[in-house]
This record gives C-alpha cells, sequence and structure tokens, in this order.
C-alpha cells in the first residue's frame, strides 16, 4: 500500500515509550519511589506496592496513595521538585520494564 509503512508493536510501543518520555519524570526512577510489602490475606503472604517517600502522592482529600508494584512504570509527571535520579532514567526504565511483574503477584514467604 502506497504511502503506508508496517510498524511491529514492538516498534510502536519503543516509540510511544520515547514520546511518554520527553520531558517527563519517572518516578521508579527516583530515589524516593520505594518498594513496600502489603500483607494479603494468607498468612505471611504479601503484595508489592510502591509508595513516594517525599509524600508526593496524594489523593484528592489528602491521604497517601500507593500503587500496585507492576504499574509502577506508568507512573510519570511532567516534573518534581524532589526527584533524584537514580541513573540514566532510558536505560533504568527499558531494564525495568523486562522484570516487571504483568499482574498483581502474590508472594509467600
Ligand atoms: S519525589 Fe517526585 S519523582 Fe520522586 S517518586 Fe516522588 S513524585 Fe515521583
Amino acid at each position: 500500500m502506497e504511502g503506508y509503512e508496517y510498524l511491529s508493536p514492538t516498534v510502536v510501543q519503543a516509540e510511544t515509550e520515547r514520546l511518554d518520555a520527553a520531558g517527563r519524570v519517572f518516578c521508579a526512577n527516583c530515589i524516593h519511589c520505594k518498594l513496600v510489602p502489603a500483607p494479603a490475606d494468607a498468612e505471611g503472604s504479601y503484595r508489592l506496592r510502591v509508595r513516594c517517600d517525599a509524600g508526593k502522592w496524594r489523593k484528592k482529600l489528602g491521604d497517601e496513595k500507593i500503587y500496585k508494584y507492576f504499574t509502577v512504570a506508568r507512573r510519570s509527571i511532567e516534573s518534581c521538585d524532589s526527584y533524584e535520579d537514580m541513573g540514566e532514567a532510558d536505560e533504568f526504565m527499558k531494564d525495568l520494564r523486562k522484570l516487571l511483574p504483568t499482574t498483581d503477584e502474590l508472594y509467600t514467604p
């Protein structure tokens, strides 16, 4: 088809991530983004959550907001005055996306 270029899903995803990253801060690459266990129903089991220990993640009424670990790569903001990067963001996020679970997994001791 003339004028039509097929792009594989992998290429489209990479380009989307590149555009998303433009000028944005990824919380996962910030020293204040902390991984914390959240107790689950079964004794001793837990799920993983992330929180901002600089207190920047808030619900509308002011309570702290925490997120499921497997969604952490989606947490990005235009800017943050408390952002302290832990390294080169593109490389870090690329590696993180490979390691992240795809669901809210249950961990048992
Ligand atoms: S300090 Fe800012 S950049 Fe860092 S985790 Fe909190 S909200 Fe994200």
